[in-house]
């Protein structure tokens, strides 16, 4: 922690904070210069943060040296950005991980369909939601385990690793038991008690940015699955909420390199929900591979008209293998390798 002193503090002032501040254990380091004088709190910051020194004879202002995510920060892992696996897929670094599927799974067919045709294109992994978080409690909401059942069996025909969304803490057992990464929602990012649960199991973890939170916020979710042990989180920019209407969300492609800069975590887009629209999708699949994602998540589906929910925005599983075609030219020229196709 910074204390920042009024160019007109005098020496008993500065003498008094040196004094509050070693008195708590941390060591206060003062620095003179030519306007004003700042002192350096080293230690405990929320043992200065106690002192309540705002306000206090002389100070001017406080300014926080760390970043309340600790965990979650570059400086924790000294600038070097996380690599990790899931299952033999390797997420971070100089890969791209493409994680494709329904937004929801419907039946069997469907979903081990377009689990084929994804796997055959060249995706990492498995998306597909058995709980689904409807703004209408009158949509439909999942198969819920039944769902699960379908993702298993997707995963043992193609090998692929699944995403799947956990939203209540009650699932956690049903939902780990399928899921080698499971996704909290957008609209889940803030709650705290299934961030902590999460962080207790032993799966990697897709945390989706909510619609109106800061880099910070999301970071600070983060920050609750990785203190319980849990390493392995990809944070998710999928769209927020600002002044325009002309679309759906607003894709921020900042958060790519903004996040990359504050957090080691690997960075993951999600075009198809910022977007809801298919014809969308591509553009801004490609501008995040262009702008340094470890990866994109979209949705895919074999009858997009007839998709139970959000099929305007789901490419369909025709043509896929040359949106991905293009994603790994992209990916490419960022420097990152999208995975061969099997
Ligand atoms: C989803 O990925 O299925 C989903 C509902 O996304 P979000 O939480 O970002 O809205
Ligand atoms: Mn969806």
């Amino acid at each position: 922690m910074m204390i920042v002193m009024k160019p007109e503090a005098t020496e008993d002032q500065i003498g008094d904070v040196v004094a509050r501040v070693s008195s708590t254990g941390c060591s206060a380091h003062v620095s003179t210069g030519e306007v004003l004088t700042v002192i350096g709190a080293i230690g405990d910051r929320e043992k200065v943060q106690a002192l309540g020194l705002e306000g206090a004879a002389g100070v001017d202002h406080l300014v926080p040296i760390l970043k309340p995510y600790k965990l979650a920060s570059s400086q924790f892992r000294k600038g070097e950005p996380s690599v990790f696996e899931v299952d033999d897929v390797r997420v971070g670094g100089d890969d791209f991980a493409l994680i494709a599927g329904p937004c929801t799974v419907e039946s069997r067919e469907q979903t081990l369909e377009i689990a084929h045709c994804v796997s055959e294109a060249g995706a990492a992994m498995l998306r597909g939601g058995a709980y689904k978080p409807r703004t209408s409690p009158y949509s439909f909401q999942g198969l819920g385990v039944e769902g699960l059942r379908l993702l298993q069996e997707a995963k043992e025909e193609t090998g692929l690793p699944i995403v799947t969304e956990l939203m209540d803490v009650r699932d956690v057992e049903d939902v780990a038991e399928v899921a080698d990464v499971i996704q909290v929602g957008a609209r889940n990012m803030q709650n705290y008690n299934l961030l902590t649960e999460i962080g207790r199991t032993n799966r990697a973890v897709l945390l989706k940015r909510g619609l109106s939170a800061t880099l910070e916020e999301l970071l600070m979710a983060a920050e609750y699955v990785l203190k319980e042990g849990n390493e392995r989180v990809m944070l998710c920019e999928r769209g927020i909420r600002t002044h325009e209407t002309a679309y759906r969300f607003t894709l921020d492609l900042l958060a790519i390199p903004a996040l990359k800069e504050m957090s080691h975590l690997p960075v993951i887009v999600d075009p198809s929900h910022a977007t809801g629209r298919r014809d969308w999708v591509r553009p801004m699949s490609m501008a995040a591979a262009a702008a340094g994602a470890d990866g994109i998540i979209v949705e895919v589906h074999n009858e997009p008209e007839a998709a139970i929910c959000d099929g305007p925005q789901a490419l369909p599983t025709e043509g896929f293998a040359d949106f991905v075609a293009q994603l790994r030219a992209v990916a490419d020229v960022a420097g990152k390798e999208l995975a061969a196709t099997a």
